[in-house]
């Protein structure tokens, strides 16, 4: 049940990660292991793949060295645009409230690291982050497919325009070419993250993902080993138009930036939940038990949170060339 809350926490913020093209393709991303013996390279690592679930809906491999989870999904997205307007008001509200939350720490952050600016938040969505890179000061400009999001407090002079997906704004900042790429919950929707990055020519880039190590993906991989693969899709939003298509280790991440030509210089858990747990779970039952054990649940997830979470803040810088 918990899954079932922490499952959107993590779905993409709004609109951005135009996976309708390029997950439209009929050629599946990666050639899946046919037995847990099978080598096959991985985006990752190079390494081996292991079998961890296998069904009509959805295929997970585990990466053999970093431990990283590579999914492929079986139902392929029919081009809408993700959005917020199928979800409860309150379960949108306490959603923004733990984004502007997460985004004074991501702000902060990037300020403490002295990234380059202008930044680029690609994926802008609402634009929470967005304000709170202006409300600093920062010389900052966010993207989307989608400009016209629902409930947005995003500056409208610094909105640009996506022409497609995983496309770049055709505009750049008055004060020159962006420097600084932020994606937040937006990567993990790419099916080869180590291309898309290396064919970026920012010096910074700032990721928040998903990863494969919170409380919640360990219980999902317990659960799978035992039948019980429900807990897993869900963490890759199976089902969804824009489904999760990897879950990665620390050790994953820093595998793909060097891959794409970077290197990690921050990595740090994020709060993805706390005790408005019981309000983030979508359609779950409404009993005052049931939503006041959720909220203990929340609170010590939201206690350990900067430690062990779902999440992680990453910040890479390119590697001189
Ligand atoms: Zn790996």
């Amino acid at each position: 049940m918990v899954l079932r809350a922490l499952a959107p926490a993590i779905a993409p913020r709004q609109s951005a990660r135009g996976e309708s093209v390029l997950d439209g393709r009929a050629t599946p991303f990666l050639p899946m292991p046919s037995s847990a013996a099978t080598a096959s390279p991985s985006l990752c690592c190079q390494a081996e793949l292991r079998a961890v679930l296998r069904n009509e809906r959805l295929q997970v491999a585990a990466c053999r060295a970093c431990g990283t989870l590579w999914g492929e999904h079986s139902k392929r997205p029919d081009g809408r645009p993700w959005d917020e307007s199928y979800v409860p008001p309150e379960f949108a509200k306490v959603l923004r409230q733990r984004r502007e939350i997460q985004a004074g720490t991501i702000a902060a952050q990037l300020q403490r690291s002295s990234v380059p600016t202008p930044i680029l938040d690609y994926g802008t969505g609402q634009g929470v982050l967005l304000a709170e890179l202006r409300r600093r000061g920062l010389d900052a400009y966010g993207c989307d497919l989608d400009l016209n999001a629902r409930d947005s407090v995003a500056p409208r002079d610094r909105l640009l325009q996506v022409h497609e997906p995983w496309g770049m704004p055709r505009e750049q900042a008055p004060s020159g070419a962006f420097r600084t790429l932020v994606m937040l919950d937006v990567l993990e929707h790419h099916h080869d993250p180590v291309a898309f990055l290396q064919a970026q020519r920012f010096e910074h880039v700032l990721l928040k993902l998903p990863n494969a190590t919170g409380p919640a993906a360990r219980l999902a991989r317990f659960a799978a080993g035992r039948g019980r693969t429900g807990l897993l899709e869900q963490l890759f939003l199976v089902g969804e138009n824009f489904p999760h298509r990897w879950l990665a280790t620390r050790k994953g991440v820093r595998a793909i930036a060097k891959a794409a030509g970077y290197e990690v210089v921050r990595e740090a858990c994020v709060t993805e939940v706390g005790t408005e747990l019981p309000t983030r779970m979508r359609g779950a039952g409404a009993g005052l038990l049931t939503r006041c054990a959720l909220w203990g649940a929340g609170l010590g997830l939201g206690l350990v949170g900067p430690w062990w979470s779902d999440a992680s803040v990453v910040l890479l810088r390119r590697r001189a060339q």
